[in-house]
């Protein structure tokens, strides 16, 4: 049997309660805590935590473009970068960027730019960075949800916010927001990000094997996380914007 991280399989992932090995319920979200404008020195900033989990957003922009031959001249370009801390998991993450975070960094790029009004700033670029602090799961999913808060603090037009979360089977049971053992040593993992107001799916990846019922009762489970998380995107957003004095604003 592989073992991941050091960390053998534990003997079962749900047991004999239906309780998961954090004590959820499979249909239970991790604790969340949501904050923006964590930052004083980018133009948007947000921090997330689901469970173990934490990640943290920050967003320049728009500005013009540099090197200038790369603006174009009827939208604006959203450069994102996804990328792990050295220390954010347990045995320390090589320095620079690996191919995985390569690939997750044009992930949420892509599913930004769906919901981002880039055609009000040609010729200008957006930044956006995803620093995950620690890994424990669902780390795409959360820098997408955090990605997409930073966004709006840093008032940039946008159609909806993205919220995000995966699914997945373990044990054979369909679990929602996996940790990263369940990640790990489950049969299927599901990453799915969905601009809620639209009941549009941004964003949707499939690790592993599922049947086309499960699928179904999988993509409906992860929607009403997404509800759930939306939620919280909104009031902690209005919140920070109820308590801004009118010139703030
Ligand atoms: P996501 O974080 O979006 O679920 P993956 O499915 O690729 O993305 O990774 C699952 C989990 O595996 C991560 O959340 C993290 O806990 C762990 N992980 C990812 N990369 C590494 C790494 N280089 N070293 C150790 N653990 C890692």
């Amino acid at each position: 049997m592989l073992e991941f991280s050091g960390i053998p399989r534990p003997e079962r992932l749900i047991d004999e309660n239906g309780r998961r090995i954090d004590g959820r319920r499979p249909d239970e979200l991790r604790p969340i805590k949501m904050e923006v404008g964590v930052l004083d020195k980018s133009d948007g900033s947000a921090y997330i935590e689901f469970g173990g989990t934490k990640v943290i957003a920050a967003v320049f922009g728009p500005r013009e473009a540099h090197p200038r031959h790369l603006a174009l001249p009827d939208r604006a370009i959203l450069n994102c970068r996804y990328h792990m801390t050295s220390f954010s998991v347990e045995e320390r993450k090589p320095l620079g960027m690996t191919r995985r975070e390569i690939e997750l960094s044009k992930v949420i790029r892509e599913a930004l730019e769906t919901v981002t009004f880039l055609e009000e700033f040609p010729r200008a670029a957006i930044d956006v960075y995803v620093e995950v602090i620690q890994a424990d799961g669902g780390t795409r999913t959360a820098g997408l949800t955090a990605a997409s808060l930073a966004l709006a603090d840093a008032g940039i037009p946008m159609a909806d916010l993205i919220a995000a979360t995966a699914v997945g089977k373990v044990d054979g049971h369909l679990v929602l927001d996996l940790c990263d053992l369940e990640d790990k040593y489950g049969e299927a993992d599901m990453p799915v990000a969905m601009a809620p107001r639209f009941n549009s799916i941004v964003m949707l990846q499939l690790n592993g094997r599922m049947a086309i019922d499960e699928f179904r009762r999988a993509l409906a489970l992860a929607q009403k996380g997404i509800n759930e998380i939306y939620k919280l995107q909104r009031e902690v957003l209005k919140r920070k914007f109820s308590e801004l004095s009118p010139e703030e604003v």
